[in-house]
C-alpha cells in the first residue's frame, strides 16, 4: 500500500510500509511463525533464508517503525534495552559516549556495568544547556545519547542543538524517543542519526509486549544495525511484532487522548492544596516549557508531581490509595499506572544521589491512560484527601 507517495502521520500508522498479504490479501500480515524458508535450489529462495535474519511479519513492522518516523530503515528487537545494546555495539575500546544525565535507569545501567568494563567511557551531563556537550567532546567521542522528555522529571533536551554539535564534531546523535513518540517528535527530522524506541510502552500501547526499535535514515549505518542484529541476534519473534504492529495502528488516537487526559490531570494536580510541584511539558511554568513548545506537537502522557512536606510514607500511602491507578512500574499502555520512584524504580540510588537530581521522596510519577479524565481525577483526589 505504498499509493499515495507523501502519507500523513495518522495515515502512515496504519498503513506506511505496509503491503498487502500476497497470497490471500490478508488486510493484516500473517503470524509468520516459521523458523526457515523453503529452497527451490541451494541460495534459491524468495528472500526469506532464516527468522533471525529475516522473518515477513517483523519486516512488516520494520517497516512501519521506519515509516512513523520519517526513517528509511526500522529494525525490530526483543527489547528496549537490545535496541540500545546493538547503538553501542557499534562502537569500540576507548571510545567515548556523552549521554544524559538524567537517563532511563536501565540505560545507565547497561552502559555503565556492561559497555563500561569493554573500555567505553561514558559522560553524564546534564544537557539544559546543549552547549554544554562541546566541553566534554575529545577525539575519541563517538556518539551522543539523548532520551527526551526524561524519566520521570519529564526534562526536556532540545534535538536540533544537539543534532548541530553532533555534525559540526562528525559524531551519532541517538535519541531515546520513547515517552514522545513520533506522533509528538520526530527526531531524524531535527537531525538526529538514530531513533530507540522502548516499543513496550507507547508504541505497543497495550501492556502486553516487550520490544525495541531502531529507526534511521542512512543506508550505511542502517547495514551495520542490520549486521548486528543478525549477529548478535536479539531479535523479537513474529506473535510479538504481530502486536506492535496493531498497536501502531491506534499509535496516533491514543497519543490525542493520553495527551488531553495528561493536561487535564495537570491542571488539576497544580491547583491541589497539598501539591506542590507539577512536572508535565505543557504547563506554562515547567522549565523546559519554550524548547517543549518548539519541538513537540503536544505534551505528552508522563505527569509526575510531589507533595507539600516531602513525606516519603505519605507518597507511599497515596499510591496505595489509588484504585483506577494501578500502582506498577512501566508506562505508555492505555491504563493509567502510578509509581513511587524513590521507592521502586530509583530506590538502588542513594538518597542524597537521587535528591541532587531532584528525585525527591514524594515524587510520585503518572502514566496517564485513556480512561475518562474525570474517573482519574477523582481517584487521584481520593487518594491525596
Ligand atoms: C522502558 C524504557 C527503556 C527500556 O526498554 P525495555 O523495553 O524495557 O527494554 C528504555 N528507555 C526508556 C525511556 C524506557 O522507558
Amino acid at each position: 500500500m505504498q499509493k499515495i507517495k507523501h502519507m500523513k502521520f495518522n495515515t502512515k500508522t496504519i498503513h506506511g510500509g505496509q503491503k498487502l498479504d500476497p497470497a490471500y490479501g490478508a488486510v493484516m500480515p500473517p503470524i509468520y511463525q516459521t523458523t526457515t524458508y523453503a529452497q527451490s535450489t541451494p541460495g534459491g529462495h524468495k528472500g526469506y533464508e532464516y527468522s533471525r535474519t529475516n522473518n515477513p511479519t517483523r519486516n512488516a513492522l520494520e517497516n512501519a517503525f521506519a515509516s512513523i518516523e520519517n526513517g528509511t530503515h526500522g529494525l525490530a528487537f526483543g527489547s528496549g534495552l537490545a535496541a540500545i545494546d546493538a547503538v553501542l555495539k557499534l562502537l569500540e575500546p576507548g571510545d567515548e559516549v556523552i549521554s544524559t544525565n538524567d537517563l532511563y535507569g536501565g540505560s545507565y545501567r547497561l552502559f555503565t556495568s556492561i559497555y563500561k568494563k569493554f573500555g567505553i567511557k561514558f559522560h553524564f551531563i546534564s544537557m539544559k544547556d546543549a552547549e554544554n556537550i562541546e566541553t566534554y567532546i575529545n577525539k575519541n567521542t563517538k556518539l551522543i545519547w539523548v532520551e527526551t522528555p526524561t524519566n520521570p522529571l519529564l526534562n526536556v533536551i532540545d534535538i536540533k542543538a544537539c543534532a548541530k554539535i553532533s555534525k559540526k564534531h562528525q559524531l551519532l546523535l541517538a535519541v531515546d524517543n520513547t515517552f514522545a513518540t513520533p506522533y509528538l517528535q520526530l527526531p531524524l527530522d531535527l537531525g538526529a542519526d538514530i531513533v530507540m524506541h522502548s516499543a513496550t510502552k507507547y508504541l505497543g500501547g497495550h501492556s502486553d509486549v516487550v520490544m525495541g526499535a531502531l529507526i534511521v535514515k542512512d543506508r550505511e549505518l542502517a547495514d551495520k544495525l542490520y549486521f548486528i542484529q543478525n549477529a548478535s541476534g536479539a531479535i523479537c519473534g513474529p506473535q510479538d511484532s504481530f502486536l506492535v504492529l496493531r498497536g501502531i495502528k491506534t499509535l496516533h488516537v491514543r497519543m490525542q487522548r493520553h495527551c488531553e487526559n495528561a493536561k487535564a490531570v495537570a491542571q488539576y494536580l497544580s491547583k491541589h492544596p497539598k501539591i506542590e510541584n507539577v512536572f508535565w511539558p505543557g504547563l506554562e511554568n515547567h522549565p523546559n516549557h519554550k524548547i517543549a513548545k518548539e519541538q513537540m506537537a503536544d505534551f505528552g502522557g508522563m505527569v509526575s508531581f510531589t507533595t507539600k512536606g516531602n513525606n516519603y510514607k505519605e507518597a507511599i500511602k497515596i499510591v496505595e490509595r489509588l484504585k483506577v491507578f494501578t500502582l506498577a512500574e512501566s508506562l505508555g499502555g492505555v491504563e493509567s499506572l502510578a509509581g513511587h520512584p524513590a521507592s521502586m524504580t530509583h530506590a538502588s540510588i542513594p538518597k542524597e544521589e537521587r535528591e541532587k537530581t531532584g528525585l525527591l521522596d514524594s515524587l510520585i510519577r503518572l502514566s496517564v491512560g485513556i480512561e475518562d479524565k474525570e474517573d482519574l481525577i477523582e481517584d487521584l483526589n481520593q487518594a491525596i484527601n
